[in-house]
């Protein structure tokens, strides 16, 4: 049976590419946007040249009624959602002593908080099936840590906590949760480096470059296909953190 996706933030970067590769894999996907309206529709006519069409849907998943009307969406058209990708992120690069109630706010309601209203929203209709799977889209720094973003580590923490406890409390249901915390991946959340800092960076890392979007949707692809990996934080880095 057909399955049916949401993929939050898939306008551009990584979530634009999970979305894609689910499309093609023949799963039904409703690819949400919040600002990039122009990337979104792109993404839908690239898809329509190959006679597959995905809905994609605006909505500021950082807030609770928006994101309700997300899974309301998918709901409707489609009855159930089998598959959540809670990618949606923004970073935010600032000395910790200057993070203010505001960015505070920001940072952690896109990236934790919509984890936690997107799953809450899908979680019925996932438990009335007896099948289910939540791949959380998390990072490096919520394992090790980075300086100048302390927030974005803390609210990848955050997901990677709610992603192994939320695995412990769903797996009687058959619903897998877990989370790809990537490295460094070539996407519009890295412009702020300048090429000599990308550089550095990649002198860094063991496998000498940088991630690239396919590299994440791969593994995504993975995690859908599986039936036995709950409660994993899989971390695709290049070899620069290993823990
Ligand atoms: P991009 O900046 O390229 O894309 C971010 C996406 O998130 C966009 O589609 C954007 O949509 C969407 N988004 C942001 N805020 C909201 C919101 N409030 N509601 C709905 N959608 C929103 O980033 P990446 O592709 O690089 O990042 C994707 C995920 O991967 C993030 O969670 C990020 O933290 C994580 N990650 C990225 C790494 C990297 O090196 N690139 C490394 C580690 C983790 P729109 O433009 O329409 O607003």
């Amino acid at each position: 049976m057909e399955k049916i996706a949401i993929v939050t933030g898939a306008s551009k970067g990584i979530g634009r590419e999970i979305a894609k590769n689910l499309a093609k894999n023949g799963i039904k996907v409703i690819a949400n946007y919040n600002k990039s309206q122009k990337e979104a529709y792109s993404l839908k006519e690239e898809l329509q040249k190959e006679n597959i069409e995905i809905d994609i849907v605006q909505a500021n998943i950082s807030q609770r009624e928006e994101a309700n009307k997300l899974v309301e969406f998918a709901i409707k058209k489609y009855k159930t959602v089998d598959i959540l990708i809670n990618n949606a992120g923004i970073s935010e690069y600032k000395m910790f002593i200057d993070e203010t109630d505001e960015d505070w706010n920001k940072v952690i309601n896109t990236n934790l908080y919509s984890a936690f209203v997107m799953s809450q929203n899908v979680i019925p209709y996932m438990v009335h099936n007896k099948n289910g799977c939540i791949i959380n889209i998390s990072s490096i720094w919520g394992i090790v840590g980075a300086s100048l973003e302390v927030l974005y580590s803390i609210s990848k923490a955050g997901i990677n906590g709610m992603t192994k406890a939320l695995a412990k409390e769903l797996g009687p249901s058959n619903i897998r949760v877990n989370a790809i915390a990537p490295g460094i991946i070539n996407t519009n959340m890295n412009e702020k480096f300048t090429k000599q800092e990308l550089e550095e960076i990649k002198s860094q890392i063991p496998l000498e470059k940088i991630g690239q979007v396919q590299d994440i949707a791969k593994c995504v692809n993975w995690l859908i296909e599986d039936n036995y990996t709950t409660g994993q934080i899989i971390s695709i880095n290049g070899g620069w953190a290993i823990t």
